[in-house]
């Protein structure tokens, strides 16, 4: 390595140390939180976009690039619908490195999904996982319809069914309750998972985005 490259080296781990000091939450943030703080961060992080006061914008992408080269420890995994309204990074103000991100229409936990947040949490160490529906999904919409569609789509249908025939064809009680049951069979089909959440390490949650707010809202 050049003296130029080790200085630059050092001014950048310089610059790190100074951004964990001044805010121990935004870089390497993990192991601090608790699965109960994770989320709320997420929380804290939407009140922030739905205000239109975003920070997540004031980072250095530089930086948090070459911090995350090594290795990632997001703090928190969602699994939201593929739909283009919903950016998951933007809804929740976050950067490089912060959030596990699983995108499937219709949120739907599906084998390879589980299997990918089983990777978010029991490997990556995310302290939360967020199932978050959305309104105006398509996906919900069309199972309600149960209409002809081209292709493979119709494939989500029967994930999608059971939350439809629990509230009839209301679409955003019907995407609550999708959300709320991928959640619950997240927590009942894996063993790592639900491992995990049995020693309190972490903490697998619904949510229900409004496209015209902005807004994430818990579902209990
Ligand atoms: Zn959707």
């Amino acid at each position: 390595m050049t003296a130029e490259g080790t200085v630059a080296g050092l001014v950048s781990a310089a610059v790190i140390e100074v951004i964990e000091f001044v805010n121990p939450h935004r870089a390497l943030a993990q192991a601090t939180l608790g699965p109960d703080a994770a989320l709320q961060e997420l929380m804290d992080g939407n009140k922030r976009f739905a205000a239109e006061r975003p920070t997540a914008f004031e980072h250095d992408l530089a930086i948090l690039k070459q911090h995350t080269l090594e290795k990632q420890e997001p703090f928190a995994a969602v699994l939201s619908c593929a739909d283009s309204r919903v950016p998951v990074e933007l809804v929740f103000d976050q950067t490089i490195g912060h959030i596990f991100v699983t995108r499937i229409a219709g949120n739907i936990a599906t084998s390879e999904i589980i299997a990918s947040l089983e990777y978010g949490a029991g490997v990556l160490g995310a302290k939360v996982i967020l199932v978050m529906g959305h309104g105006g999904c398509g996906a919900i919409k069309a199972t309600i319809q149960a209409k002809e569609v081209p292709g493979q789509i119709s494939a989500l249908y029967p994930h999608i069914q059971p939350a439809v025939d629990q509230t009839g064809p209301n679409l955003e009680a019907a995407t609550k309750a999708n959300a709320k049951m991928q959640a619950a069979l997240l927590r009942q089909a894996s063993t790592v998972i639900s491992g995990l959440v049995k020693e309190n390490k972490l903490k697998v949650a619904a949510a229900y985005y409004d496209i015209s707010t902005g807004i994430v809202t818990l579902l209990v």
